[in-house]
């Protein structure tokens, strides 16, 4: 039975609630909860009576494998603050109850204009599905830097919500290793924030450092004070000089009484006895056992990884557009490009160049828009045999001496080396017409624009910002 009934301008028709534009959900305890079938609706509202039922939700929504579900606003119904730190920042604020509304909408708007913006290549690795989910999280709530909280229930201590929620607890230090690789691609910048020393044999950072016998390993061990009588030069521990009946101290060497600390005698060090072994030592190992997996380990023998904050470049914004699908890798192999890493010395090159008396050059770019959708179309192989394509009817426009490379998956930069600027725009002018019709050639049916532009080299540009600027202004189209 379905009960209409309407509080001004909210519709409630059971869990669903409609207000202006935008359908919510609300996800109640022991509702039998299907997160495919949330793909209807544009907010997730949780009730949030059973913490546990909020963190079993949040989970599975931000660890869906459809796009759609995972980048859900999602906000919390409640009359008080919720303060489990991972859910919080997995969420997207607090609502008192459904009559305030007027409250989050605008954030949820937010949120699905830049949705909306997102496209979705078909992508095959894992890692670059984690690079694309976590930097889709965070575009999508204007959000440009990623902290590590520290967090007790993470295998490394450390936790990146939106990357490492895809991790079990067990190969979180996973997450760490897919930051590497974004790192290493420029989609983030770093700033070291911590080292952490983790488990040799399960990566885990929940340690048990204690002092243990070097003979038998067991760490139940008692000390007592080693004394140096100066008058003999008898060393032994205390216990030695100890007698049943007072507590006085007599040597057991010469039978002298010890009269007064650092007058007759000192005590330099301590002497420890294994309860286990009985073993005497005065130098005890640091072992730290894993309380994870058992493992005793050697300090020098622990792993370190360092914990970093991750600021997104405007690189990385823009692959949280158009997607990551590991271009370097996926296209690196197509004839006649360079990398971008090459492509960015070899323009240095060209500005110094332009020292010389009249020397003049430019680079531009081909941006096809849409690639993603032509990636989901055609399947990575294809995709590669397009972009060949291209490279090639480009190239053949170029002089031998230009240098190509891939932006990203949707973007090629060129450059076009001791040419005017006039000419340089007459060029790509004809190359736009050229790719634009071999693309209409092989996708009748999906509409794809190319945009192309071209700026001139200046002495004493920068070549990252001569990139950035070129191609940043994409991704605000
Ligand atoms: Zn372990
Ligand atoms: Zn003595
Ligand atoms: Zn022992």
């Amino acid at each position: 039975m379905v009960e209409d009934f309407e509080k001004g301008q909210i519709i409630v028709d059971k869990n669903v609630v409609t207000y202006h534009d935008l359908k919510y959900f609300i996800v109640e305890l022991n509702d039998k909860f299907r997160p495919d079938n949330l793909i209807k609706y544009d907010v997730l509202l949780i009730d949030i009576k059973e913490d546990e039922l909020v963190t079993y939700v949040v989970k599975q929504i931000r660890t869906h494998i459809n796009p759609r579900i995972y980048m859900m606003p999602i906000f919390l119904l409640s009359t008080t603050d919720f303060h489990e730190v991972v859910t919080t920042h997995l969420t997207d604020g607090i609502l008192p109850s459904i009559n305030h509304l007027d409250s989050i909408e605008p954030r949820a708007l937010d949120i699905k204009a830049n949705i909306e913006r997102i496209n979705h290549p078909k992508v095959l690795s894992f890692e670059s599905q984690m690079i694309n989910r976590t930097l889709n999280l965070m575009y999508t709530r204007n959000k440009k830097v990623l902290n590590p909280i520290p967090y007790f229930h993470s295998g490394i201590g450390y936790y990146y919500p939106e990357l490492s929620i895809n991790f079990d607890h067990r190969d979180e230090s996973g997450a760490l290793k897919i930051l590497e690789i974004a790192e290493q691609e420029g989609l983030f910048q770093s700033e070291f924030h911590e080292r952490v020393y983790c488990c040799n044999n399960c990566n885990g950072s929940y340690l048990n450092y204690r002092e243990v016998c070097p003979k038998c390993n067991s760490s139940d061990s008692i000390s007592q004070d080693l004394v140096h009588h100066f008058p003999c030069a008898y060393v032994g521990p205390i216990e030695d000089f100890k007698n049943n009946i007072d507590d006085q101290l007599d040597c057991p060497k010469c039978n002298k009484t010890l009269r007064h600390i650092g007058v007759d005698y000192d005590k330099p060090s301590v002497l420890y006895t294994c309860n286990s072994c009985h073993h005497r030592f005065q130098d005890y190992y640091t072992k730290a056992k894993c309380i994870t997996c058992g493992t005793e380990n050697d300090v020098e023998h622990l792993v370190p990884f360092s914990i970093k904050k991750y600021i997104m470049t405007k690189k990385g914004e823009n692959v949280a557009i158009n997607g990551y699908i590991n271009i370097e890798k996926q296209l690196e192999s197509l004839e006649g490009t360079v990398t971008m890493a090459i492509f960015k010395v070899l323009l240095t090159y060209e500005i110094q160049r332009l020292h010389t008396q009249g020397y003049q050059s430019n680079i531009g770019y081909i941006h096809v828009q849409h690639a993603a959708a032509v990636a989901g179309v055609l399947g990575l192989e294809k995709q590669k045999a397009l972009m060949n394509d291209l490279v090639q009817m480009l190239k053949s426009n170029l002089n031998p001496s230009d240098f190509v490379s891939f932006y990203n998956s949707s973007t090629i930069v060129f450059s076009f080396v001791n040419t005017k600027h006039k000419e340089a725009k007459e060029a790509i002018e004809e190359m736009k017409d050229l790719s634009e019709r071999l693309l209409r050639k092989s996708f009748e049916k999906v509409h794809i624009e190319v945009r192309t532009d071209v700026i001139a080299l200046k002495l004493g540009g920068e070549v990252e910002s001569v990139v950035n600027s070129m191609v940043f202004p994409l991704t605000k189209m």
